[in-house]
């Protein structure tokens, strides 16, 4: 009999068949209790109707309106009491077609410049219909699914330099990966009895720093994690747009005066009001010669590290202690798929670990695989997120990404040309990556803007979305979908320019 033993370095050999069967016969099937179709061809034939409507949604996306506002019987219809009995596929996918699909966000279509929305593939399509099928559980377990997680931390690690006993985890985008970064970063600093015993009197001396162009998640992120919002100390940017390490380094002074412990510095890699991009090289010196852990939001920023022209820009990242940032943004990964990652791995799981008697290990059998990502955050049950990952990293191959990239850059670029030349329109910020924030010099600026962002929106031909820089209410364009070309940029314009006129 072949035995694990005889069997060296390999995996076990299946026992199954030397187990004896039973001698009972099996008491005939009362009933049907099971969810699966009675009619096998006949699903497959509605299934590849529902991936062919898919696929031609994406294919003709340009054919229709960027955004479109839902109407009211629209809205009604979604509106239905509890479905008791069951209805045919085909019809629930009707009532997707003609009630969901048309109303949807926008950001597949090259047209959406609004917030910093990812567009999307069509391999992380199909990877994430197969991760349906799998309905694999990625909390911990020994199975290929979490090879495959750990397969994509391996290319993050060398993406960004970190080195080989850094961690990291899929998690449902950047503020979720941000908050976990602070509560490693409040584990480093108190040390365990912070999980056992709570903050405590040093907890609240706590004191983190980022700039005032921080993202709102990162002063929540402190918050939740009981540190109260105010702990983070919001500094003046530098006139680039990035963090005045003049005024970071003031700031910890006095706070040291003043009795505070500072323990984090989370720096932007790309802020999400102009794309600006703190010095992390300059953030990194000072928090080695602080002993401050140093965190880097880099939800959309982080991946411009693919388009050779824009990465020096992120010197310093490699050094980072957490890096938080996104796949689903500038990855173009189908939402959703956040990822953090942690140098010092042993660190990352010291916060999250928790010995429960029913997750307990094994070296073999399914209970191996030790440690799990459940032992990296708050999930236990977790999809598979890095399927789809693993689809659009290999069908596209970083090269590829990477030019994605630097061709939105470089449309930023165009549009910011075009604003300069257009006197109606006036430029508000730098463009150091693809986010164009103007507006429109009209009377009364800040609410002709705010009434030319939602007209553009309505009229399906682009979407911007707004935001407030220096008091001044700003269009802003933020160009993340691969799709977008400079005609869809030109749309823009022209809309802009029309409808600020009725
Ligand atoms: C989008 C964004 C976030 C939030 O990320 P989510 O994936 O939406 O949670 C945080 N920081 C910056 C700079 C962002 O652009």
């Amino acid at each position: 009999m072949e035995g694990p033993d005889m069997n060296e370095g390999g995996p076990p050999a299946r026992l199954w068949h030397t187990v004896p069967q039973p001698s009972w016969s099996t008491p005939p099937d009362p009933g049907r209790s099971d969810l699966d179709p009675e009619d096998w061809p006949g699903t497959r034939r509605q299934a590849h109707r529902m991936l062919d409507d898919i696929l031609d949604y994406v294919e003709g996306i340009r054919s229709r309106p960027t955004w479109q506002p839902m109407p009211a019987e629209a809205r009604a219809r979604l509106r239905e009491p509890l479905p008791l009995q069951a209805a045919p596929l085909a019809e629930i996918h009707a009532a997707f077609l003609r009630d969901v699909l048309p109303y949807a966000t926008g950001n597949v279509h090259p047209g959406f410049l609004g917030w910093v929305h990812g567009g999307g593939t069509v391999a992380g399509l199909l990877g994430e219909m197969l991760a349906g099928g799998l309905n694999a559980n990625l909390g911990g377990r020994d199975h290929a699914p979490i090879e495959v997680e750990r397969q994509i931390l391996a290319w993050v690690r060398e993406i960004f330099r970190f080195p080989e006993g850094a961690s990291g985890l899929f998690v449902t985008g950047t503020s979720m990966a941000n908050f976990l970064g602070v509560l490693v970063a409040r584990r480093a600093a108190l040390g365990e009895a912070v999980r056992t015993e709570g903050l405590g009197a040093d907890g609240l001396r706590l004191r983190a720093y980022a700039s005032r162009a921080v993202h709102s998640c990162v002063p929540r992120a402190l918050d939740m994690a009981g540190l109260g919002a105010q702990a983070l100390r919001q500094l003046p940017t530098a006139p680039g747009g990035g963090l005045d390490l003049d005024a970071l380094r003031l700031a910890l002074a006095e706070d040291r005066a003043a009795g505070f412990q500072p323990f984090l510095v989370v720096g932007t890699a790309g802020t999400v009001d102009t794309g600006a991009v703190d010095d992390l090289a300059a953030i990194a010196d000072l928090c080695a010669r602080e002993e401050l852990w140093f965190h880097v939001d880099g939800a959309f920023g982080a991946l411009a590290i693919l388009a050779p022209a824009r990465a020096g820009l992120l010197r310093g990242i490699e050094r980072a202690d957490s890096l938080a940032f996104d796949f689903h943004k500038w990855g173009q990964v189908p939402y959703d798929a956040g990822y953090l990652l942690v140098r010092d791995g042993d660190m990352h799981r010291a916060t999250f670990a928790t010995p429960a008697a029913y997750l307990r290990r094994e070296t073999r059998g399914m209970a191996a695989g030790s440690p799990w990502p459940t032992d990296l955050g708050p999930d236990l049950s977790r999809g598979f997120r890095a399927l789809k990952t693993w689809f659009t990293l290999k069908a596209y191959g970083l090269e590829r990404l990477g030019h994605t990239i630097e061709e939105t850059c470089a449309l930023a670029t165009y549009l910011e040309a075009r604003i300069k030349a257009t006197p109606e329109l006036e430029l508000l910020a730098p463009v150091p990556l693809n986010i164009v924030c103007f507006r429109h010099r009209g009377e009364d600026p800040d609410a002709l803007n705010a009434r030319i962002a939602v007209r553009v929106q309505e009229s399906g031909l682009a979407a911007p979305s707004t935001t407030v820089l220096n008091g001044k209410l700003a269009l802003r364009a933020a160009i993340v979908n691969h799709r977008t070309r400079r005609e869809d940029l030109d749309r823009l314009l022209q809309a802009v320019l029309a409808l600020a006129k009725d």
